[in-house]
């Protein structure tokens, strides 16, 4: 028994479909629109395809008022106001500042932490107690009154919302400053 031998030359070799044999194809691009919109769909107006290519496209639409949402929450209603806090350390101050808008009661959480530690920090330096931190809690208030004719935000789209917590004047951190002016009229007024 003997194998016969193997073809002369590779079996591989096979000679390929001579030309491109995707040159059967139909010309041109397959997934083109058709030329007419079928079933009488009108033809839209030329360059007009992109919403963002229509005119009057991101702009806001007229006869609608803009109203603001939350920078938290994303809820409404929500006011522009800018919340401060301040901080005097004999020569070292510091500013911070958290601009809106804000619904009521993401605004009123940041602005009651933003108060307490105002109350607390920012007497310090003497600029700080005679200019800047009488403005600072002014300008709180100001917010405070804002706030607080704004009603209850609809349902937070973001999810969670802080929790306003108690009032600034019920916070004992509100009345750490309270301790060296009492101090100093029991030192020099009240004792004998
Ligand atoms: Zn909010």
């Amino acid at each position: 028994m003997s194998i016969p031998p193997p073809p002369h030359g590779n079996p591989y070799a096979a000679a390929p479909p001579q030309g491109n044999p995707y040159a059967a194809l139909p010309q041109g691009n397959p997934y083109a629109a058709p030329p007419q919109a079928p079933y009488g769909y009108p033809q839209q107006a030329p360059g007009y395809n992109q919403p963002h290519q229509m005119p009057g496209y991101g702009q806001p639409m007229a006869g609608v008022p803009q109203v603001p949402a939350c920078r938290i929450c994303a809820a409404q209603p929500a006011a522009e106001v800018t919340i401060r806090s301040h901080v005097g350390l004999l020569l070292m101050m510091r500013f911070k500042k958290w601009e809106g808008p804000f619904c009521r009661t993401c605004g009123t959480a940041l602005r009651r932490d933003a108060a307490a530690n105002t109350l607390c920090q920012g007497w310090w330096s003497p600029f700080s107690a005679f200019l800047f931190n009488p403005y600072t809690i002014i300008s709180n208030l100001v917010v405070r009154g804002k706030l607080n004719k704004l009603p209850e935000p609809g349902p937070a789209v973001y999810g969670t919302r802080p929790d306003p917590g108690k009032r600034v004047l019920q916070r004992p951190v509100s009345y750490v400053a309270l301790v060296p002016i009492l101090w100093f009229l029991y030192l020099f007024i009240a004792r004998p």
